[in-house]
């Protein structure tokens, strides 16, 4: 792939063709933070001017626990149904559609370099969306059990942990592994199904987290989507009950 090539097309990266898109899409992300910061980040995405243009981008209305595109106020359906969740929130940038479906699958399956640094952007955007002057004591991510990870070669999620490490300046900590190997979701019917079989699917790494101060232990938990979020919230419950009440999770992801 050619550094002045889109990403999601191929076509070719032409700057000025972009610039007002850049600007419009820089003004909507940035009402928690300062615009010169976002607009960085959106005018450095490898997309040409129309696959930046049609950026499936979450809008402002979103239910307040999981992030996902919501028009009326507070929580949606399936948010109201959870009983102890283990998440603060979640937060996602983009709508998973077919054109996140097939990006995201040549990511997973080749690694290549310049998506990473794209998929690693977006995550950065969606933490100056909705964290901006949060600090997180540390960035975690969802695991893969050693067999997958062996056919795989590589944890995605972990690449992209690392740069988004790097630009925020939190550091990537292994807190979880993967215990049990759980089906591919879209091979499981039903919420009930996915929450269950991911009930024990993680356990703790071991790290020591250190004492528990007066403020909470704010943990960055990535993963590439949120479907169901019964992974996501796996993974909290395992830290917590290793970790105490006193760590709170805030999940993020790509798509939602
Ligand atoms: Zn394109
Ligand atoms: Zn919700």
């Amino acid at each position: 792939m050619r550094d002045d090539s889109c990403v999601a097309c191929a076509g070719r990266i032409v700057l000025q063709a972009k610039e007002s898109t850049s600007r419009n899409l820089a003004r909507q992300l940035s009402s928690r933070t300062r615009y010169p910061v976002m607009y960085r980040l959106v005018a450095g995405l490898s997309l040409c001017a129309a696959c930046l243009e049609q950026l499936p981008l979450i809008g402002e209305e979103i239910c307040l626990q999981c992030g996902r595109e919501y028009a009326a106020d507070g929580l949606c359906q399936d948010c109201h149904k959870i009983t102890g969740e283990t998440l603060q929130s979640n937060r996602s940038l983009l709508r998973y559609n077919e054109w996140g479906k097939d990006l995201l699958g040549t990511y997973k399956y080749r690694g290549e370099e310049r998506l990473a640094a794209f998929y690693a952007k977006l995550l950065t955007i969606v933490v100056h969306r909705y964290h901006a002057g949060t600090s997180f004591d540390c960035i975690a991510t969802v695991p893969l059990h050693e067999q997958r990870l062996q056919e795989r070669g590589f944890n995605q999620v972990d690449l992209l942990a690392k740069r988004l490490g790097a630009d925020i300046g939190v550091p990537v900590r292994s807190l979880l592994l993967r215990t049990k190997r759980t089906a591919k979701l879209s091979q499981q019917t039903g919420r009930t199904a996915r929450e269950e079989s991911m009930d024990g699917a993680f356990s703790w790494a071991g790290e020591h987290l250190g004492q528990a101060g007066e403020s909470p232990y704010r943990i960055l938990l990535l993963d590439d989507i949120y479907t169901t979020g019964s992974t996501l919230r796996s993974c909290a419950k395992t830290i917590i009950e290793h970790a105490g009440p006193h760590s709170h999770i805030y999940s993020v992801t790509i798509y939602r």
